[in-house]
């Protein structure tokens, strides 16, 4: 087993993961703000989390991941008063659809999605430590963190604090600040607005104490993994640490990973240039979330990823050689010894696969094993090496690269999810390609009236054939 090493944002350098318990890993992961469904940006994030988290499990960890579901902040109270509806009728749909986009990724689920509205009381008692410690004070009802009183305060993002100047604007509802840098650990009510009794009066938590209450609640005090996106580092994930070390006295998270952004057409998402897609947007164009998986995974997560419809289709394109190799493998006869080549190969792709993970994460690279892996096995068949168990031993190594990257068996990518509009009469690649070979063969036995009766099934099922001199090819029309 390789030596696994991760850029540890905090300290900026690549160190070898040390889990506190041996063979377990405790990660917290920054959830969604469920005021609105979640854009695809996000879903990178919540993306790479999940590829991190199948890839520890794969190289032999036990996984305890939390995901927060920040289901009250500035924008849910907002909302819901708009829609003149309770905080939690606000909030359920885009809970559910964020539950669905993360399956129609395959994201696997993590072990707990805690609420912010049902730890209230967590938080609260965290910041009355903060009072009592003389971290904290309290103004009108609000409490905030003194930042002064905390020495190593910026040292996740190295921030410069007196760049953050002592003259800001502040918002209206924090003036009673010490210090404009100080941020808000608890919000007096205004009124009309949800609120939750207090020491100081009814109020509710601020954004950044309830990712620090909800993590060490599940996660003890002290826990492996903090990740997020990077805009998550400064102030949120620096707030985290400040509120979390200050209450406790012990260090909070050890290893800090930080996932680049999405933008799109190489500009920043944003409303104003209409760019900003849900998965929902993408699916009423088309685009299969198979194809969106794997080009999210084919960029290190700590590189921006750049959104093009070219680029999926260049994902897709990936895809089908994978699934190409099955389609040839199932038709492939079987003789004789198992290759001593393809063994060589199925020793090699699995060292390499595991050395790329293990290096920061590096699922590009991984990739790239799976890709000349997928050629050496093209060979084979081409060469007519196939030997007896070979089809076996193949598709179950596909399988176990498959526990990290989710995405390489079309029969657990139903065709006709590609849009809720679909009458469901999707066939699978590998259907679609079977009932191609059966059709070929007919012809070859010159029984055209099954031939046509394929080719008519599959005219239902949206596929549109090409019949070439190297073959017949096919497309979702
Ligand atoms: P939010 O709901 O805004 O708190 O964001 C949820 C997660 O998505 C956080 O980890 C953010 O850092 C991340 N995120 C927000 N925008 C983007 C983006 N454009 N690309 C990648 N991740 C993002
Ligand atoms: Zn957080």
């Amino acid at each position: 087993m390789p030596e696994i090493v991760f850029y540890n944002t905090l300290g900026r350098a690549r160190e070898p993961l040390a889990p506190l318990v041996a063979g377990e890993v405790r990660m917290y992961t920054c959830g969604p703000t469920v005021y609105n469904h979640v854009h695809i940006g996000n879903l990178r994030t919540f993306l790479f989390e999940d590829v991190l988290r199948r890839a520890l499990r794969w190289l032999g960890f036990a996984v305890h991941q939390v995901m927060n579901l920040t289901d009250v902040d500035d924008k849910t109270i907002a909302g819901a008063e708009k829609a003149g509806v309770s905080l939690d009728d606000y909030t359920a749909p885009f809970v559910d659809s964020f539950f669905a986009d993360l399956d129609a990724l395959h994201v696997e689920r993590a072990e707990r999605y805690p609420r912010a509205t049902t730890h209230v009381r967590e938080m609260i008692e965290l910041v009355e430590r903060l009072v009592e410690r003389g971290h904290a004070y309290v103004k009108d009802g609000s409490v905030y963190f003194r930042i002064a009183s905390d020495d190593d305060y910026g040292k996740l993002s190295g921030i410069d604090l007196d760049q953050v100047r002592r003259g800001e604007r502040v918002a209206d509802d924090e003036y009673g600040k010490d210090d404009v840098r100080d941020f808000v650990l608890w919000k007096a009510a205004k009124p009309g607005e949800p609120s939750w009794d207090s020491p100081w009066g009814p109020g509710r938590p601020g954004w950044h104490v309830e990712c620090s209450a909800m993590s060490m609640k599940y996660l003890g005090e002290t826990f492996d993994v903090h990740c997020g996106g990077v805009d998550n580092l400064f102030p949120h994930h620096e707030n985290e640490i400040a509120q979390s070390e200050s209450a406790t006295g012990a260090p909070f998270a050890r290893l800090w990973l930080h996932s680049e952004h999405l933008i799109v057409d190489g500009e920043k998402m944003s409303k104003s240039l209409g760019n900003q897609y849900t998965l929902r947007d993408l699916r009423d164009r088309g685009v299969d979330p198979r194809a969106l998986r794997y080009l999210f995974l084919s960029v290190h997560y700590r590189q921006k990823l750049n959104f093009t419809f070219r680029s999926l289709a260049a994902a897709a394109a990936a895809l089908r050689r994978v699934d190409e190799l099955r389609f040839r493998l199932a038709h492939a006869a079987e003789a004789g010894d198992p290759d001593a080549g393809l063994a060589a190969a199925l020793e090699t792709v699995r060292a390499d696969f595991a050395a790329a993970l293990a290096d920061d994460l590096n699922v590009a690279g991984a990739l790239g094993a799976l890709f000349v892996f997928v050629r050496e096995a093209n060979k084979i068949v081409e060469e007519g090496r196939v030997g007896q168990g070979d089809r076996d031993r193949v598709l179950a190594a596909l399988a176990d690269l498959d526990r990290v990257l989710g995405v390489l068996d079309p029969a657990e990518w139903k065709v006709g999810a590609a849009g809720e509009g679909d009458a469901g009469v999707g066939l699978s690649d590998e259907e679609v390609e079977e009932r191609i070979s059966r059709r070929t063969a007919a012809r070859a036995d010159r029984d055209f009236a099954e031939a046509d009766r394929l080719r008519d099934e599959l005219a239902e099922a949206g596929i549109v054939l090409e019949d070439t001199p190297q073959g017949t090819r096919w497309k979702r029309g």
